[in-house]
């Protein structure tokens, strides 16, 4: 079996950008552990383990879940304290939002180190390539927020495909760089580049598409897949927005997802992306 990474980012559905400020979190349940709980047991069925990027707020809010997670061999990461994208911070609110995240790790889980980190909507770009040297400065290994093409609200086109230490214009390869990262995986054919690294792309594109543009792109490098596991809860509260919105934040949202889910585990031999990167840099 084709191995991969198998990334999770545990947030609350009310930190999905187009959710994000819409929501009064003080009168609903985040429905962080009825979401997240189902998605643990079957990842423990099938003896997965996965990479949880986890937005500090959730981990403040929900200690014994992320207890659990550690304890069952998966690997915790940062995906910031409060979900906000890179583009409405400086370095100086995103040190803040780092150092606000590693307090929080240290009181719930302590002695376990993060060693990985991924924006919030994908939102490392260029121009927010600052964010490389703080993350260096707080002694991250690896980065994965480089979505290598331009969609209406990220993406960093031009980027490699295949795991690589990114230099201060974020695309351009420096092999003194302190960090590596691990862009989203895509399926290059032609001029295309079709992303089919999970989320609203796992639950929109047609499943033997995804499968097959994995099988391809595994041929140039290791993949990794990742999901929220609001978008695997049949519960996620429905909001009113615009049409185009709605489709995007919730098309093929539940079971449908979990169905997915499911083919992807039947495909794939994964593992965290700390440990599969181990493998890329060993090879
Ligand atoms: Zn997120």
């Amino acid at each position: 079996m084709i191995s991969a990474a198998l990334s999770i980012d545990l947030e609350s559905y009310w930190h999905a950008e187009l959710l994000r400020n819409r929501i009064d979190r003080k009168t609903v349940d985040d429905r962080v552990e009825a979401a997240t709980r189902p998605l643990l047991a079957l990842l423990s069925r099938r003896g997965v383990r996965a990479t949880f990027f986890t937005v500090g707020e959730v981990i403040a809010a929900h200690p014994d879940l992320i207890r659990e997670i550690v304890a069952a061999g998966h690997e915790l990461g940062c995906h910031t304290y409060t979900h906000r994208p890179l583009w409405e911070l400086d370095e100086a609110a995103f040190e803040e939002e780092i150092s606000r995240f590693e307090a929080v790790t240290a009181a719930v889980v302590p002695g376990v180190s993060v060693r990985g980190f991924r924006a919030p909507t994908f939102s490392l770009t260029p121009d927010t390539a600052w964010a490389l040297d703080v993350l260096a400065r707080h002694g991250y290994a690896y980065d994965s927020s480089v979505f290598p093409l331009k969609t209406p609200l990220y993406g960093a086109p031009g980027a490699p495909a295949v795991p690589y230490r990114p230099g201060p214009d974020l695309i351009t390869p420096d092999a003194d760089a302190p960090l590596l990262e691990w862009p989203m995986t895509a399926w290059r054919i032609g001029p295309a580049v079709i992303p089919v690294c999970g989320g609203f792309y796992l639950r929109v594109l047609p499943m033997p598409v995804i499968l097959h543009g994995l099988k391809m792109a595994a041929r140039k490098g290791p993949i990794v897949i990742y999901l929220h596991p609001w978008e695997l809860d049949p519960g996620t509260p429905r909001i009113a927005m615009s049409a185009q919105n709605r489709f995007i934040t919730y098309h093929n949202t539940g079971r449908a997802m979990q169905k997915r889910l499911k083919s992807l585990l039947d495909a794939f031999d994964f593992q965290p992306m700390g440990q599969a990167l181990q493998a890329f840099q060993q090879n």
